[in-house]
């Protein structure tokens, strides 16, 4: 637990808030054996205990699966049945779980409707919607946002098309504080592929491919991250991002050139099937994209991954509107500070998920909201993560422009082996 407390505030660049960090790590295993009671199975190791994965940043493997890489589905699977199970489709259900789907929600009810974003918040008392196309709304004692994250708003993301910001929008208009709006986290490797507006997301080559030993290589066929981070390849995400870019510009890339992920080693150490066995989804993806990555290297760029920032919540998942609550990738408690380490987005929401409902239920904090400058996030200047400290400075730049001009007996350039 001190380590993951460790690993989560490195890789958050020391901007997290330690408390939230605190809740998040000693809270989880009570919240992941709840997920087991719901049904979620996670994938068993050769002794029977968990098979635990190692992910960027991570300093121990620790990492729960499920489906090999489909835990979120699986997740979601079996908690979406969980509902159902207990969902009264009746509307008139008192005091039971009311299931309406392809609902739009377009605005907060408050108990103040004509006071803008900067008056002192208003109550919230409900929502209004679009359902079939017809505006509806539902009055309620509290509104628990868990509308998600926002990478559509970028030109390459590995989101979903839902991903619009949408809960942050809402939340503002109804006076919530938010925070932390810059940090946005890029996955560094997602397949390269012709962007289709409003298409289907970037595929994501998971963290834990590299955590299996996969390594990034340029166009000419170096290994280049061991020169980024002493970590390489395991480097927190926006550091393995961030030198991409900076070796694309060193070597003299156009700067939206893939470099390339090589998981040929792990098959070759870990036996034929193994990739296939431990990732189905992205073997199959792959191939379904044209590659076979037991063979061929897959080329990878960063794309907009996971928003830190969001609806300023504290430790109870109540934001400073009354009665109103934000969960997930739409909150932001602090735990993830600049950079969120590896997998702890579900955690995340997970824990402050189940906090934010007991304390609507435990009443005492219910309709109460957060102080207003929530959450205090530490006034410690920023540990210094990024990359080689930056863009490459005209020294750099013209010493690896000097070493691009020679080529070694490979016939590679000299820059990229040892000769
Ligand atoms: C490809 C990929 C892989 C990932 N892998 C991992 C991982 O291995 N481990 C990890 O911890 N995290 C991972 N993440 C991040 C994690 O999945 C997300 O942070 C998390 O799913 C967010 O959950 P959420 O419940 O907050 O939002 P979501 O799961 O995005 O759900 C938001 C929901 O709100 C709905 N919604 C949005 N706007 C409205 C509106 N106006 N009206 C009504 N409904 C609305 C959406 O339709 C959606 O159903 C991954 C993310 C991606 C994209």
């Amino acid at each position: 637990m001190a380590a993951h407390i460790a690993d989560t505030l490195a890789a958050g660049a020391g901007l997290n808030d330690p408390d939230a960090v605190r809740v998040l790590c000693t809270e989880a295993v009570r919240d992941i054996a709840g997920l087991q009671r719901f049904g979620v199975r996670f994938d068993a190791g050769p002794g029977g205990g968990p098979a635990l994965g190692l992910e960027a940043a991570h300093s121990a493997a620790r990492i729960l699966h499920a489906g090999g890489d489909a835990t979120g589905a699986r997740i979601t699977r079996a908690l979406v049945a969980s509902v159902l199970e207990r969902a009264v489709l009746n509307p008139t259900g008192q005091g039971r779980l009311r299931v309406e789907t392809g609902a739009f929600v377009t605005d907060l009810l408050t108990d103040r409707p004509e006071q803008g974003p900067t008056a002192d918040s208003p109550r919230a008392t409900g929502v209004a919607y679009l359902s079939n196309g017809q505006p509806r709304q539902l009055q309620a004692d509290a509104v628990l946002l868990a509308t998600g994250g926002a990478g559509r708003l970028f030109a390459r993301t590995s989101n979903p098309s839902v991903a619009t910001a949408d809960g942050l929008a809402l939340a503002w208009r109804a006076g919530a504080a938010v925070h932390d709006l810059e940090f946005f986290q890029f996955h560094p490797t997602t397949l390269a592929a012709d962007e289709v507006p409003g298409g289907p997301p970037a595929l994501l080559i998971s963290e834990a491919v590299r955590g299996e030993g996969a390594v990034l290589l340029d166009a000419a066929g170096y290994r280049f991250m061991p020169d980024y981070h002493p970590d390489a390849e395991l480097a927190p995400r926006d550091v393995v991002s961030r030198s991409i870019a900076l070796h694309l510009a060193a070597t003299g890339a156009p700067a939206d050139s893939p470099v390339f992920l090589d998981a040929r080693g792990i098959e070759a150490a870990r036996g034929p099937g193994f990739l296939a066995r431990r990732f189905p989804s992205i073997t199959a993806a792959t191939r379904a994209a044209g590659y076979d990555w037991t063979t061929q290297t897959l080329p990878v760029s960063p794309a907009a991954h996971y928003w830190m920032g969001g609806v300023s919540t504290d430790l109870w998942g109540r934001t400073s509107v009354p009665g109103l609550y934000a969960a997930g990738e739409v909150a932001c408690t602090g735990a993830q500070g600049a950079n969120r380490l590896a997998s702890n987005s579900l955690l995340e929401g997970l824990v402050f998920g189940r906090r934010a409902v007991e304390a609507f239920l435990g009443g005492g904090l219910a309709g109460t909201s957060a102080p207003r400058k929530v959450p205090s996030h530490g006034t410690a200047a920023p540990r210094a993560v990024s990359a080689a400290g930056g863009l490459p400075d005209a020294r750099f730049r013209s010493a690896i422009a000097r070493l691009r001009r020679g080529r070694n007996s490979n016939g590679c350039p000299r820059w990229c082996c040892e000769d």
